[in-house]
């Protein structure tokens, strides 16, 4: 579990953290395998013993007080009796929690035996498979299921089921497939004639992988995409003459998640639902009307980005919720370049847990990959997050994808989430004094994380993990499946107190403060649109420059005239230098740049859900790339460049490579001695490189190269920003950035008067 704080002291009181200008927050990534020093966890045996606080219900950690018979909390400074059976514990020997700031549990639920005939014991995985599609998108998606296939760890159970304007139920266990249809109902708020356990009882759909592996790629070779006349048939006349697809996504995904779910709550250990989408749902309940794409907003005086990221209905929001309930995670996996408003179909995959992903086309698509290696990370599930503070301070809000707990507060609810999964929070005062009467004990913050996983039974300690190879299938039936475990995870930190601005700033962490402002903007542009973000963001900026020099006396409020002596760069600090960048890089990026400058509204809701979900140093990399040098395909020349054309220019070095987190290019300049080789040979310690961060990453990067001079430079050049307009108005003067600071300086200016 590894947690970062957006600045490393603690604002003092609730003046300083108000009038300082900066975030106060933190991000979890619950299920990493390290802290953020890179450090394991500790084991601490099991947490039936572990002794929690009377009052505050923490869990007694390494900053506790502990004598013989009691100990003291550390998050609210209660005096807890140890009972005899731990009293002893505590006395005898060095428990792993009073060492460690980072300990896992053994919880001994009576858990399931996935081993045991136990149908319900098993991981559960569906694929549903849009057939309103093209032959090339059943294609990717066949090759990508017969790949994930061999992902999917033996003692796990797979079902496949197709959606059109009916549902397809498949029986994957025999060599031919039986396949049981149910037509979906046309109208908005039809629901299905039968439920699908009457169509096809589970035991019939859900088949063990290991026996069935054949079977099921027969099955996925009959899948063929609706024909017109069938779905034209099944659609009547359409609406004002409008096509149909016949897409009945929404009764289908209603209608599985009621299936895998029971009417009050979990079937399974942890189901897994692989949806792919080739186009807006358009047929039976949850339909969406896409034709609000179409609009003409900017003739209407609508901001049409305000228009288009609201969702259009409930529906899959309330689905999510079911899901959730159900114990159903589900992956959205959208291949199309149409209009499909993923505004209003996010929820179901963000708040069940799941990834939600775009693809453009076809072509491009690195789904095969994508969904292999998904299912190859370890993955926790049935997770709960729990966070407690000193009571000076509070959890204010939660940020990223999981379900809120309906009745206690800072609980949050994740179905499934991998090592990536990131979280943020705010922090609040809890009263005006903060940290000022109680100066002895530092404020804590305890994260409790409880988590299912799967345990491979040859090898207790170590979680479901990667090593098996795709192409390597004796690894994969060696392993006799796996056990179920329950963990509890505990992360406790004691953090200083900052006395003043000064120690405040300095201990800023920039890509920390750029993840909890990347939440803020994405949640205001959600409720008030982009535009309203971008000014808010602006504002940010400006308040921050603005008490950074009334505190340095460089410029100060009610001054008459300021213009000389703002400090726009934080030249005496150097943690904050670099948040004008980011400022500005966010203000450029498809978050925030308009509808107008040619942001798709599903491409803007994609990067949302992307970036929600990103650990700081992958947000900053998608946010303001990195850009290294080369001198030949073997030899680094500088590992970092501003994102400028001057700089590539002064540079002189002959490639560089970009890593946009969504992307890495290879440029090679038009000035290039044209002896290097082009692309750059396989071995060479640039394409070491380039593999090495397309295994590290949770979503494939795609890779482009480029001859300046040859090709089309367009997608390389458009990330050099700091000469671009920060509105994206008029034509570049090659201002940009440096434009951008004196615009910032000038508005602190105003803002001082
Ligand atoms: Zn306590």
């Amino acid at each position: 579990m590894a947690v970062r704080f957006t600045v490393s002291r603690c604002p003092v009181d609730l003046d300083v953290q108000e009038s300082s200008g900066v975030p106060w927050g933190a991000t979890v990534v619950p299920f990493a395998a390290v802290d953020e020093h890179g450090r394991a966890p500790e084991h601490g045996g099991s947490a039936q013993l572990l002794p929690r606080c009377d009052t505050c219900w923490a869990y007694i950690n390494y900053v506790c007080d502990v004598d013989k018979w009691a100990w003291t909390c550390a998050l609210c400074g209660n005096l807890n009796g140890f009972s005899d059976d731990t009293s002893a514990r505590y006395r005898s020997s060095q428990a792993p929690e009073l060492l460690s700031s980072f300990i896992d549990f053994e919880m001994d639920e009576e858990l399931p035996n996935p081993e045991d005939e136990d149908f319900e014991a098993r991981p559960v995985f569906v694929a549903a498979v849009d057939l309103s599609a093209s032959e090339e998108f059943l294609e990717l998606v066949k090759s990508s299921l017969l790949a994930a296939l061999e992902a999917i760890g033996p003692g796990s159970l797979f079902g496949l089921v197709t959606f059109s304007h009916k549902i397809g139920l498949y029986d994957v266990q025999g060599p031919i497939p039986v396949v049981k249809h149910i037509m979906i109902p046309a109208d908005m708020d039809g629901r299905i004639p039968v439920d699908l356990e009457m169509a096809m009882p589970l035991s019939s759909f859900l088949a063990p992988v290991e026996s069935n592996k054949e079977h099921i790629a027969a099955a996925l070779e009959t899948l063929k995409p609706t024909s017109s006349w069938e779905r034209a048939t099944a659609a009547g006349q359409g609406i004002e003459g409008v096509t149909m697809g016949g897409r009945g996504f929404g009764v289908a995904m209603d209608a599985l998640i009621k299936y895998l779910g029971t009417e009050h709550g979990v079937t399974f250990a942890m189901a897994r639902v692989f949806a792919f989408l080739s186009g807006p749902p358009d047929y039976g309940a949850g339909q969406l009307d896409t034709r609000r794409y179409g609009e003409q907003y900017a003739s209407k005086r609508i901001d049409a980005d305000k228009a288009l990221l609201p969702e259009q209905t409930p529906f899959y929001k309330d689905l999510a919720a079911n899901a959730a309930e159900s114990g159903v995670c589900v992956d959205l996996f959208v291949i199309t370049n149409e209009y499909t408003d993923l505004a209003s179909l996010k929820y179901l995959s963000i708040e069940s847990g799941g990834s939600l992903i775009l693809y453009s086309n076809t072509d491009e698509a690195t789904l095969p990959q994508d969904l292999y290696r998904m299912l190859s990370r370890p993955y926790a599930f049935g997770c709960v997050l729990r966070i407690r503070t000193s009571p000076e301070f509070k959890s204010a809000r939660g940020y990223g994808h999981y379900f809120p707990d309906p009745q206690y507060e800072n609980v949050q609810h994740i179905i499934c989430c991998d090592q990536y999964a990131t979280y943020a929070f705010d922090f609040e005062f809890s009263n005006s004094n903060g940290f000022t009467r109680n100066q002895d004990s530092p404020p804590v913050v305890q994260l409790a994380f409880q988590y299912s996983i799967l345990v491979p039974h040859n090898d207790d300690a170590r979680p479901l993990t990667t090593s098996r190879n795709h192409h390597n299938n004796s690894a994969v039936s060696s392993r006799q499946g796996y056990t179920l475990k329950r963990r509890l995870r505990i992360r406790t930190l004691q953090i200083g107190v900052a006395a003043n601005y000064a120690e405040l700033y300095e201990s800023v962490e920039p890509e920390v403060i750029l993840t909890v402002l990347t939440h803020k903007i994405i949640q205001a542009s959600l409720e008030d649109g982009v535009k309203e973000a971008r000014a808010l963001l602006h504002d940010w900026l400006v308040i921050l420059t603005a008490q950074y020099n009334e505190y340095n006396k460089l410029a100060q409020f009610g001054q008459p005239d300021n213009s000389n002596r703002v400090d726009a760069t934080f030249s005496k600090c150097q943690p904050l230098q670099a948040l004008p960048r980011h400022v500005f890089a966010l203000l450029r990026s498809s978050l925030l740049r308009s509808h107008e400058e040619g942001v798709h509204p599903d491409h803007r809701i994609y990067l949302q859900c992307l970036f929600s979900a990103l650990e700081p140093s992958y947000l900053l990399r998608a946010v303001y790339p990195v850009l290294s040098s080369y001198e030949t395909p073997d030899k680094q020349a500088y590992p970092r460049h501003s994102l400028s054309r001057a700089a590539l220019i002064t540079s002189g070095s002959p490639i560089f490579f970009l890593d946009a987190f969504t992307s890495l290019i290879v440029y090679y300049a038009p000035t290039a001695d044209p002896s290097l080789p082009f692309p750059p040979p396989q071995n060479c310690a640039l394409r070491g490189m380039i593999n090495k961060l397309k295994q590290e990453r949770n979503i494939t990067p795609k890779l482009l190269m480029i001859r300046g001079g040859y090709d089309n430079a367009e997608p390389f050049e458009r990330y050099l920003i700091e000469e671009q307009d920060v509105d994206g108005s008029g034509v570049a003067i090659g201002m940009g950035f440096v434009s951008f600071l004196d615009q910032i300086a000038h508005d602190v200016v105003k803002f001082m008067k």
